[in-house]
């Protein structure tokens, strides 16, 4: 059985207390309340990840990812933080090819390939966002260009890397916005990026990979999304910045 796997992805929110409370509270909700077999990840801020860290240790619920990674070892690279330094603050995951990234930040595929390679030297496991504009929707071009965004930058990994990679699907038209790909939509995409992992890996590695819908899940959606033989589970953004609409995500398997 594939894992599954739901990740609040906090982006550039919370002050220091703030973030320390929300993962208390998490924490809290997650022991207190029946919420089955899911992995949960946190995703602060860089500043908070050792603190944050310090609260999910030996947590086997709750577990830490960071919202990048640099391409690079070590050295002259000022304002990056690198692979080797989220392993010794206890990250385990970590986001690479969020839209946000490749849209203000003009990571390209090949950036992505690099970080993916740089997190997966120190075992942290990429979680691979992809997901397609509006107008490639649109235009009904939204396969292609997600199969393309696969193949630019996963299909370079090996077997055994690519065993350790989550995939997020998150059509950029439903991030942030409160409009949420239907479950039809999400089911189809998702079992046509399974289909294509399995002609880049295998038929069995491509079973056994999660993969998470994100774009707008809410307490209200995530039962239907999740109900769907291909979604795995979700990457959350706006909803993962209250305790308990998260953790009711979480427990809407
Ligand atoms: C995201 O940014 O990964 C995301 C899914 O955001 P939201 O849930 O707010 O759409």
């Amino acid at each position: 059985m594939r894992k599954k796997i739901v990740a609040g992805n906090w982006k550039m929110n919370k002050t220091y207390e703030e973030a320390l409370s929300l993962v208390s509270e998490i924490d809290n909700m997650l022991k207190d309340e029946a919420s089955g077999d899911v992995t949960v990840i946190v995703t602060p801020p860089f500043p908070y990840l050792q603190s944050v860290g310090k609260l999910v240790q030996g947590n086997d619920k709750l577990h830490l990812a960071a919202q990048n990674v640099s391409e690079h070892e070590s050295g002259a690279y000022t304002g990056e933080v690198s692979a080797a330094m989220l392993k010794s603050v206890g990250v385990e995951y970590v986001l690479v090819g969020h839209s946000e990234r490749r849209q203000y930040h003009h990571e390209d595929a090949q950036t992505l390939y690099k970080k993916m390679k740089a997190a997966l030297a120190q075992g942290i496991k990429p979680i691979f966002c992809c997901g397609e504009p509006l107008q490639e929707r649109d235009a009904d071009r939204h396969f292609e260009y997600v199969g393309q965004q696969l193949k630019d930058s996963i299909s370079y990994l090996s077997n055994e890397e690519f065993d350790q990679v989550v995939i997020a699907y998150e059509p950029i038209w439903a991030i942030g916005t409160g409009r949420t790909a239907s479950s039809q939509q999400a089911q189809e995409m998702h079992a046509y990026i399974r289909e294509q992992l399995s002609r880049m890996f295998d038929a069995e590695a491509a079973f056994n990979c999660t993969i998470l819908y994100g774009g707008s899940a809410n307490p209200g959606n995530a039962k239907e999304l999740f109900s769907k033989e291909d979604v795995d589970g979700g990457l959350i953004g706006g909803a993962s910045l209250k305790s308990r609409d998260f953790t009711d995500i979480v427990k809407s398997f």
